[in-house]
């Protein structure tokens, strides 16, 4: 199966690499939303973040909070979003697991999400569910 960010982590085709460690590729975004729109990856392959052993997801959550202080403390950034698309419906084009760190500035134009309100019981109901999924696993 052929990967994009596999290729990249191995070298076989080029990144603007920030930070690479034992686990874990950081580089910058072919298209960035912001100026320095970065993607922080586990160098072993998985797809999404069900599929990831904790173990790794912790070394690249690691990484994640290392590098976006970095990057907020050398640059003198605002904030920044760290986000996951997760599945195709979510926008997830590149299936090996990632993180887009998301520099934002004053005026940067980036929407954010919208907000609507819960009708009836249908909170509680997704909380059961999901409880009840839980509890006979
Ligand atoms: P997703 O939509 O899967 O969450 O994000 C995939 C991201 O990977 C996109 O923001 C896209 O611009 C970026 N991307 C896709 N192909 C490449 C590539 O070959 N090199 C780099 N550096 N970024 C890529
Ligand atoms: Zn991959």
């Amino acid at each position: 199966m052929s990967c994009i960010f596999c290729d990249i982590i191995n070298k076989i085709i080029p990144a603007e690499i920030v930070y690479e460690g034992k686990n874990t590729l950081v580089f910058f975004d072919i298209a960035p939303s912001t100026l320095g729109h970065m993607l922080i990856v586990p160098k072993n392959h998985f797809a999404n973040i069900e599929e990831i052993d904790q173990e790794s997801l912790g070394l690249l959550m690691t990484t994640a909070k290392k590098i976006a202080a970095a990057f907020k403390n050398s640059q003198g950034l605002a904030g920044y979003n760290l986000i996951i698309n997760n599945g195709k419906v979510a926008g997830q084009l590149v299936n090996h697991l990632h993180l887009h760190l998301i520099p934002r500035y004053e005026d940067d134009g980036l929407e954010a999400w919208g907000h609507g309100e819960y009708q009836g019981d249908s909170s509680k109901k997704i909380a059961d569910e999901i409880n009840n999924y839980l509890n006979n696993k």
